[in-house]
């Protein structure tokens, strides 16, 4: 169970690009960073696209007025004069900055949290990836809900062998929010993910089913896509060519099948994000709007819901614990054990520890390398017309 005792010899010093005063993600990785004090100090910032509005936002936040930056360039050039300068910034800017953003701040000798939809391409992520390995630094991208201890749960349970050989996985992530075409005109945050020179190839396929995708090979690391078969709507038509909508039908190198559905029309949804493993002997389901709960069906016996922080539980679910039975946990305490994990691993990689690294399960660059494929991969085939497509892993140079 964590306690916020430190896990790391002193708390790193953090920034952040983005995540301003009107950005919407900003604050959850605040919450995460910083719910232990012991992991993160956030000590500077480039928050905001408006250098005024960013510096005021920052200093509101607590930031010393002359560590909040007018842009990044600016902060990662003043912070490495410092001797108490910044080791590790997050990039939580619209996704077509991402990759100049991750690319500059490595080249600063700075360990990386970035945001998902990582890149917007295969050739971005695998030169990221050898310029941190050469850098010897951590790229972390922002899966928040897959801190989720019930996510591990289902993992050890389903290597045990819970739910017998793995034959249908069922994955959903949609809402409604974007139901209408007036939606895109609400803020500047659904502007910019329809606008494909800034949101990238996809819409709902990256900003949703990305974190679906790393969920699932968190839970079942052995399955391996052989090959799929996307369809994809624009049914606010002012989107296309970006998806508001779209259905992903999968073949498992194992014979088994899947399916995900993404959706920002799914109207009257407010959170429709889930997980249903379906197994040989029986089946697992998770739901974000319950994250405490696992569903347990085992073909022929009465249905079970195991529960967060009870002692049946796996060790590696309890580990990650932080409120204990009787109280109910959420995104927040999801993101914070992300946030942990990044801390640790940015720590183990600074003293070689390549022990810890490797047993450490969290969304590192390799959730980009997975991230980044599926979606080129889901337009590829939903471009063609919804054709079959082989899956090729990318390969790791
Ligand atoms: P947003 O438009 O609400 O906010 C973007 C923020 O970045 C604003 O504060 C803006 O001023 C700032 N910004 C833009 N360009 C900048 C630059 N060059 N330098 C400094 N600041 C800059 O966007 P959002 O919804 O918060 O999304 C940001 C990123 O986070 C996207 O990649 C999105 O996919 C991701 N996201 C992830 C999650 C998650 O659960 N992990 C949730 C929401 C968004």
């Amino acid at each position: 169970m964590l306690n916020g005792e430190k896990k790391i010899k002193r708390p790193l010093r953090w920034a952040m690009v983005g995540g301003g005063r009107l950005s919407q993600v900003g604050y959850k990785h605040r919450t995460g960073a910083l719910r232990d004090n012991t992991a993160f100090q956030l000590v500077a910032g480039a928050f905001d696209i408006d250098p005024i509005r960013g510096k005021d936002f920052g200093m509101n936040i607590g930031v010393a007025e002359e560590r909040c930056y007018p842009d990044y360039q600016t902060m990662f050039l003043e912070e490495s004069r410092r001797d108490d300068g910044i080791e590790v910034v997050t990039i939580a800017t619209p996704n077509g900055t991402h990759y100049e953003i991750c690319k500059a701040a490595l080249e600063a000798d700075l360990h990386v949290i970035c945001e998902k939809p990582l890149f917007f391409t295969s050739e971005e992520v695998l030169e990221i990836k050898s310029l941190a390995e050469e850098k010897g630094k951590i790229v972390g991208v922002t899966y928040g809900y897959s801190g989720n201890q019930m996510l591990l749960q289902m993992r050890a349970m389903i290597e045990k062998g819970a739910i017998g050989d793995i034959r249908i996985v069922e994955l959903q992530y949609t809402h409604g929010f974007s139901s209408t075409e007036e939606a895109d005109r609400f803020s500047d945050a659904q502007r910019w993910r329809v606008d494909p020179k800034i949101a990238g190839p996809s819409f709902v396929l990256g900003d949703l089913s990305t974190h679906t995708h790393y969920m699932s090979q968190l839970i079942m690391p052995h399955m391996k896509i052989k090959k799929l078969l996307c369809d994809r709507q624009s049914f606010i038509s002012s989107r296309a060519p970006l998806e508001d909508n779209a259905y992903v039908l999968m073949h498992y190198e194992n014979g088994a099948v899947g399916r995900m559905w993404t959706s920002s029309v799914n109207a009257g949804c407010m959170n429709g994000h889930r997980i249903r493993i379906v197994g040989s002997k029986a089946s697992l389901e998770w739901w974000d709007s319950k994250s405490s709960e696992l569903l347990y069906e085992i073909q022929g016996q009465p249905a079970q819901t195991l529960i967060r922080a009870m002692p049946y539980l796996d060790e590696s679910c309890l580990a990650d614990e932080r409120l204990g039975a009787l109280h109910v946990e959420g995104l927040s305490d999801a993101w914070a054990n992300v946030y942990l994990k990044f801390a640790v691993a940015i720590d183990a990689k600074n003293r070689g520890d390549d022990k810890t690294l490797n047993q450490l399960v969290y969304p590192d660059i390799h959730a980009g390398l997975e991230g980044v494929p599926w979606v080129e991969h889901c337009v590829r085939s939903a471009d063609q017309g919804g054709v079959w497509i082989d899956y090729q892993e990318v390969p790791e140079k």
